[in-house]
């Protein structure tokens, strides 16, 4: 007798698409023997860890018999201080996305909408599915969010939008004035998650400053991480930025202990150091105009990218070329799965690493 366990779930579960992560190193390594990769698959920080790092780390190796600080005041504290706002106003998570999970739990259920934009980034439909409420997808402008058609879409059932900026996987932004005009317009019942999980690397003058939103709109949430620029992706913490009262509620939906000891002090570490984020900054420049001035000499089409990676242009046979780079011992991104399927995602890695990629794209093309 065979249990088909699906039929157990409710239909959002049913209708969930698992997210799909860039492949590791190890796994390429071991189906194709290959040495010496580069993975420029998952945007992460190119720039390793620091020694000093390390070696604070290393002093709680010993320590791992206790539970981490549930409530991480120190993390907080140092949060508030560089963030100017209350400690009582952050909700820490297991990356960013365990936060995007509690909101949509805390925010959404069956019978209410979700509204997300095509293209965006897939863990908002797959947090949205867990809680089986309904998905609404609006068209992409310019492959970014339609903010018109994101206001459009708002009804009485709506209860959360999520917006990504910049967006993953399509690299683009919102301005400062079209967002806060597009804030002004929603009501308050509807909880607007602002994902910013590439903030810091954003250099332009009308990028906003949305932190000081949140004194104006109480239904607005902001996230961000510390799994890109600030290098940490493995240790898993990110946060949310809202009202007190809606960190209140998700601080209640948190698991007690899901920040674990290292990636606190890691965190704290990391928010003090302002010569790695700046170095993080300055290689994603000179990096993202590499692989421009390469994109632009080759005649390959990209969406123009303010993040850490650029998506490309490569047809019909993109999964072919994805798996030619992967025998030259490099990984990109697929993303057939954002209905994209011509296209491939590239991080932006060091000097040395993007050539690597130039080079194998080159011999493919
Ligand atoms: C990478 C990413 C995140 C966060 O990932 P975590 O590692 O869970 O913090 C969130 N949103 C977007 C759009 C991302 O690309």
């Amino acid at each position: 007798m065979s249990l088909d366990a699906l039929t157990l779930t409710h239909s959002g579960i049913q209708s969930l698409q698992p997210y799909v992560p860039g492949k590791p190193v190890e796994e390429l390594e071991r189906e194709l023997g290959i040495k010496d990769s580069v993975k420029l698959a998952s945007n992460e920080s190119p720039l390793g860890v620091n020694q000093a790092l390390l070696a604070e780390l290393s002093g709680y190796l010993g320590k791992v018999n206790l539970y981490p600080d549930a409530n991480a005041y120190q993390l907080k504290q140092a949060l508030s201080a560089q963030l100017g706002l209350s400690a009582s106003q952050f909700t820490l998570g297991n990356g960013s996305n365990d936060v995007l999970d509690m909101i949509a739990r805390a925010f959404a259920g069956p019978g209410q909408q979700v509204i997300v934009s095509e293209f965006a980034f897939l863990v908002y439909p797959i947090v949205a599915k867990l809680v089986n409420a309904d998905l609404v997808t609006t068209p992409a402008l310019d492959w970014g969010h339609d903010l018109s058609a994101m206001k459009a879409a708002i009804t009485e059932k709506t209860s959360l939008i999520f917006i990504a900026n910049p967006n993953n996987p399509t690299g683009t932004w919102l301005k400062s004035a079209a967002l806060k005009s597009f804030l002004e317009g929603v009501p308050e019942h509807v909880i607007v998650v602002l994902d910013e999980a590439y903030f810091e690397y954003v250099t332009e003058a009308d990028y906003p400053d949305s932190v000081k939103w949140l004194s104006t709109f109480p239904n607005l949430i902001i996230t961000r991480t510390f799994s890109k620029a600030y290098g940490l992706a493995g240790l898993r913490i990110g946060y949310a930025m809202s009202s007190p009262a809606i960190a209140d509620i998700l601080n209640r939906i948190r698991q007690p202990f899901n920040n674990n000891v290292f990636a606190l002090i890691a965190a704290e570490k990391a928010l003090s150091d302002a010569e790695f984020l700046r170095e993080s900054v300055a290689v994603n420049q000179q990096g993202l105009v590499q692989l421009m001035t390469f994109f632009n000499e080759r005649g390959i089409e990209y969406i123009p990218s303010v993040a850490n990676f650029i998506t490309f242009r490569v047809g019909p046979n993109a999964m072919d070329i994805y798996n030619q780079l992967l025998r030259k011992g490099v990984i990109v991104r697929p993303i057939a799965n954002y209905n994209m399927p011509h296209y491939l995602r590239v991080s932006i890695g060091l000097a040395a690493q993007n050539q690597r990629f130039i080079h194998a794209l080159s011999e493919c093309l």
